[in-house]
């Protein structure tokens, strides 16, 4: 088993800078305008003061290896930022977050990476939960589940994937039906898997299926007759088992689901609704996040290019190579994360381009680790060496959240408009 040793320090690569982290975009009409104006360098000296404090070299101490460990490591580190008005960072003032503009809220993740800080342990209710319950949740919902969200107290998982529906969502066969003691409930059985943080959440991101003939030959198409729902991990007939990674970790879970009593008060944007809020949830699977993971690439590339410096191996013409097609990658990534905040600004909603920014990032993690095999030599697979375990961990990057492949299909779709697949 690899050890879980990670990086949240800043890259010691002092000298290896190849680019300014941080630019940002006012907006523009066809342009990205690559410079901050004076209300965003205010948002970001702020966040750098209390991030110098707060977060790593200040009173956040190191990352602990084990799994649990490292999840009280990350919930204590939400809440310090929670405490600080840091948590819910682009959530609206009157939910208790700190209401910031798109661009600030890029600054906040470029700011976070940059630091070396973690993110916060409950992304998935900080990113998907919260804001699809803002947009679909009733008024008891989100004074019930918000809350909570933003301090940590319930953190959150994403029940979608199932063992024949990961691709193809919307082919789940998760079951709810009415409950026969007590009308307007639901009793939901079925499986779910690679349910990221499960054995930590209070609370899933369920969708089940509530018309019995959708998808059948004969009903409506399979997208409908979903429905969207909030359920209780501590609920009788939840039934969570690990799943080990490659890695070693048991990041994720398989859940399973026997008769589980829902109430009809968790439902989330009514009956039959699922596909719609769903796809609401889908659309901030990223939000915010590629800043940040194109930051932590930097820094990565950052410190293989001081290694490869150090002990000769970026004379070698082909590792040279190999370093600037990840600088120009990792550049590349870091400007197509800005002009997809531009196009949010202007259309009001994040653009297919994201699938880019998606495929473009994992692809070139996975490069970079394996690159720095060969620059780091034996160390980078040796057991609890934070190369070994990134370029383990990295395997995942190409499906978690999508599929390479199925990114390539909405970048042929729906950015180059060639004709649909299937
Ligand atoms: C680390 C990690 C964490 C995850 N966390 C969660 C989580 O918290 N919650 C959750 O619900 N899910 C989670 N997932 C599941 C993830 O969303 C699915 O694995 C992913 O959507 C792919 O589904 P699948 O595994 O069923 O593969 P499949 O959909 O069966 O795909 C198998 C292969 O076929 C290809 N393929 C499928 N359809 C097409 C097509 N139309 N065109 C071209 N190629 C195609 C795929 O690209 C892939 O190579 C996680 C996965 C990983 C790796």
């Amino acid at each position: 088993m690899v050890r879980r040793a990670r990086r949240n320090t800043p890259s010691a690569a002092g000298g290896a800078r190849l680019h300014r982290y941080v630019t940002g975009p006012t907006q523009g009409t066809n342009t990205v305008d690559l410079t901050f104006d004076d209300a965003q360098l205010a948002f970001r000296d702020e966040l750098r003061g209390w991030l110098r404090e707060h977060g790593p070299g200040g009173a956040l101490g190191p990352e602990p290896d084990d799994e649990d460990e490292s999840f009280a490591w990350r919930r204590e580190w939400q809440r310090t930022l929670h405490e600080g008005g840091w948590a819910g960072v682009h959530w609206p003032k009157e939910v208790g977050g700190r209401g910031a503009t798109l661009s600030e809220t890029a600054i906040f993740f470029e700011e976070l990476g940059r630091a070396g800080a973690p993110l916060p342990a409950d992304v998935l209710g900080l990113l998907l939960a919260g804001p699809t319950l803002m947009v679909w949740g009733d008024s008891a919902q989100k004074e019930r589940l918000l809350p909570t969200i933003l301090s940590a107290d319930e953190t959150w998982c994403q029940g979608f994937s199932e063992p024949d529906a990961g691709s193809d969502f919307a082919a789940l066969k998760t079951r709810a039906v009415p409950d026969p003691d007590k009308p307007g409930d639901w009793l939901v059985s079925g499986q779910k898997v690679w349910t990221s943080g499960a054995q930590y959440a209070k609370w899933c991101m369920l969708v089940a299926r509530t018309d019995p003939d959708s998808g059948t030959p004969d009903g409506p198409p399979k997208h409908q007759g979903l429905t969207y729902f909030v359920l209780d991990m501590e609920a009788e007939g939840v039934d969570v088992r690990p799943l080990v990674q490659i890695t070693g970790s048991p990041e994720f879970n398989e859940i399973f689901l026997n008769d589980v009593k829902i109430p009809g008060s968790a439902v989330v944007g009514g009956v039959g609704n699922g596909w719609k809020v769903a796809l609401t949830t889908l659309m901030n699977e990223r939000a915010g996040l590629a800043f940040f993971l194109q930051v932590r690439l930097r820094q990565q590339l950052d410190e293989l290019v001081a290694i490869a410096q150090r002990n000769g191996s970026a004379d070698d013409p082909i590792v040279a190579d190999r370093l600037a097609d990840l600088h120009v990658r990792t550049e590349a990534l870091r400007l197509m994360a800005w002009k997809g905040l531009t196009a949010i600004e202007q259309y009001g909603q994040p653009g297919p381009e994201g699938s880019l920014t998606k495929w473009l990032w994992s692809e070139t993690n996975q490069l970079l680790v394996q690159l720095a095999v060969d620059v780091v030599g034996a160390d980078a697979l040796t057991d609890g060496d934070p190369w070994a375990y990134a370029l383990l961990r990295a395997r995942g990057n190409t499906i978690e959240g999508g599929t390479t492949e199925i990114q390539k299909n909405i970048v042929a779709e729906r950015v180059l408009g060639l004709p649909r697949s299937r």
